[in-house]
């Protein structure tokens, strides 16, 4: 029995044993699909542990970036006025800095849009506004006392006032210049007026119409529709020339058939000057169609003056509106 129990628990044994050692061959017979499915799975697993472990290093490792380099974007930024309104943004991970410039861009658009009648920007026109030649001096325009200029003298002999501006002077003896190389000879009659002249001028005009029998109110009216009241005038700021030339020495409309009236289309332009008082923009200057009175912007206003096709009292208009 011994033997025999020792055989059964031998047996017992041995088939526990056999069992141990034929479960792994029963499983692996039984499950082989399954086993590369779970080696499957391991890898699986073990790919998606690993992918977080890596995303929590690169997601900590981006958020110190982060921080660390919160001030590039505004650094980038700086410079143009419009970053202003980016660098407010809230600043973002490296991964999201292409967005978040992105968006700093179209802010920068929409301050920077040049979607108006003159293609300028709001600052390029608060800049133009600023300029001190373009001052804008006409009948509800009196120049502010403040104004100050040099002058020097580029009239002609029979010039009434030979001074401009120092620097509409040199651009007018330049103009001059040029004009004369093309046989065209252009004389300055009458440039800057202080407002003393100005008041002198309006006086004697207001007390001829007095003379003619109107009274004082309708007299100065009257008078202020040719001479304008001191401080008024755009004579008055230096940069306004009445020009004319031998072939016709009167101030008067008959200076639109000169060659000097030809030429100064053509070409006062590229020296600075702008024709002041155009044919039909009498409503807006409020001053009849003036061909020999002449207005110093410098050359890049009156190029882009000229290009607009607008008279100075609309072009300014449209450059407040531009500004804002
Ligand atoms: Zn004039």
């Amino acid at each position: 029995m011994p033997p025999e129990k020792h055989n059964i628990q031998k047996t017992n044994r041995e088939r526990r044993s056999l069992m141990n050692q034929q479960q792994p061959i029963h499983r692996r017979r039984l499950t082989r699909a399954e086993i590369r499915r779970r080696r499957r799975n391991r890898t699986i697993r073990r790919i998606a542990g690993l992918t977080l472990v890596v995303c929590v290093a690169v997601g900590g490792v981006s958020f110190l970036l982060s921080h660390r380099k919160a001030p590039v974007p505004t650094a980038d930024a700086a410079g143009s006025a419009a970053s202003s309104a980016a660098s407010s943004l809230p600043l973002a991970a490296p991964s999201s800095k292409a967005e978040s410039s992105a968006v700093s861009g179209a802010a920068a658009e929409s301050v920077e849009s040049r979607d108006n009648l003159l293609g300028l920007t709001a600052a390029e026109a608060k800049a133009m506004l600023a300029d001190p030649l373009m001052i804008l001096v006409n009948h509800t325009n009196k120049m502010p006392e403040n104004y100050t200029f040099e002058t020097a003298e580029c009239g002609s002999k029979t010039a009434v006032n030979r001074t401009l501006q120092t620097v509409a002077c040199n651009a007018f003896l330049e103009l001059q210049k040029a004009a004369a190389a093309e046989n065209v000879t252009v004389w300055m009659q009458s440039g800057y007026r202080s407002v003393s002249y100005q008041t002198n001028l309006y006086e004697k005009k207001t007390n001829y119409y007095k003379q003619q029998g109107y009274d004082d109110a309708k007299a100065k009216e009257m008078a202020a529709a040719i001479v304008n009241p001191p401080g008024y005038s755009e004579h008055n700021c230096g940069l306004a020339a009445d020009l004319n030339s031998p072939e016709h020495t009167g101030l008067d409309e008959g200076f639109e058939n000169t060659a000097a009236f030809r030429w100064l289309c053509q070409h006062a332009g590229e020296y600075g000057f702008i024709l002041r008082y155009p044919k039909g923009a009498e409503e807006k200057t409020e001053i009849t169609y003036e061909p020999w009175h002449w207005r110093y912007v410098g050359v890049e206003n009156a190029a882009k003056i000229n290009a607009s096709g607008l008279c100075f009292e609309d072009y300014i208009a449209a450059l407040q509106q531009i500004a804002g």
